[in-house]
């Protein structure tokens, strides 16, 4: 059985002053979601803070990107081994926001999970159709070439350390949440494509849905059977909307 994670993607929100409020609550309330796991992905300077007021907590943390560079002359890039020295767990890798703004290709983003695994650091690789593309039929073809660089580029001992994350870019963001039943479908393709590698390694994945996620809609969906948590823009800004979520898994 997998262990349910709720992570909350922060995205570009947040100041010293009110992250210290938000990890002193989300700290204060994750011990008794346990079982369920929660983790924050922060804006880069803010991992130490995240560091000093998580460590001992049941909370991990982490960041929302990182170089497919090892070290360098790459102005403005951040090492995996800059993330593992303040303690980050995960790091969000091939984020649609990234795919859409910064060019992010299929090949990129496997090389910047290879980086992060590297060194103990455990990506949570993004994929999603946009809206156009599911109109068009083509949801399955779309999430499997994102898989695909996945599977190609890693072996069958670092696919095992992977969380995958589905997010509908027509849903991120928008209020509009792709329906259990919508979502169940992509976790359950996913899954089996994860399977054709390694039966074993596609039981044990976690594969996180995102997109518009909301206490009142995370039951429904964290109970389906192949969604075993949420990745959370928004509703982790605030502590008690992210541990309802948390509460939902
Ligand atoms: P929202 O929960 O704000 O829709 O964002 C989802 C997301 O992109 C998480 O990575």
């Amino acid at each position: 059985v997998r262990q349910k994670l709720v992570v909350g993607n922060w995205k570009m929100h947040g100041s010293l002053e009110a992250n210290g409020g938000l990890l002193k609550a989300v700290a204060a309330g994750a011990g008794a979601l346990q079982p369920v796991q929660l983790a924050v992905c922060a804006p880069f300077p803010y991992l130490a803070q995240c560091q000093s007021l998580l460590a001992g907590s049941p909370v991990q943390w982490g960041a929302q990107d990182v170089s497919a560079e090892a070290r360098g002359a790459f102005t403005g890039e951040v090492a995996a081994s800059m993330l593992a020295e303040f303690g980050c767990q995960f790091v969000i890798v091939g984020h649609s926001e990234r795919r859409t703004y910064h060019a992010e290709q299929d090949s990129v983003i496997a090389t910047k999970a290879l980086r992060a695994l590297e060194h103990g650091v455990t990506p949570i690789v993004c994929v999603g159709e946009t809206l156009a593309q599911r109109e068009a039929g083509q949801t399955e073809q779309v999430v499997g070439r994102q898989l695909q660089a996945l599977l190609d580029a890693l072996s069958v001992e670092q696919l095992g350390r992977i969380v995958v994350a589905y997010e509908p870019v027509w849903a991120i963001g928008t209020g509009k949440t792709a329906s259990s039943a919508q979502a169940q479908d992509v976790h359950a393709y996913l899954r089996g494509l994860v399977a054709s590698r390694d039966a074993g390694v596609a039981q044990r994945m976690q594969i996180l849905y995102g997109g518009s996620v909301k206490p009142e809609s995370a039951g429904e969906l964290f109970g389906m059977p192949d969604i075993d948590g949420g990745l959370i823009g928004g509703a982790s800004l605030k502590a008690e909307d992210f541990l309802a979520i948390g509460a939902a898994g």
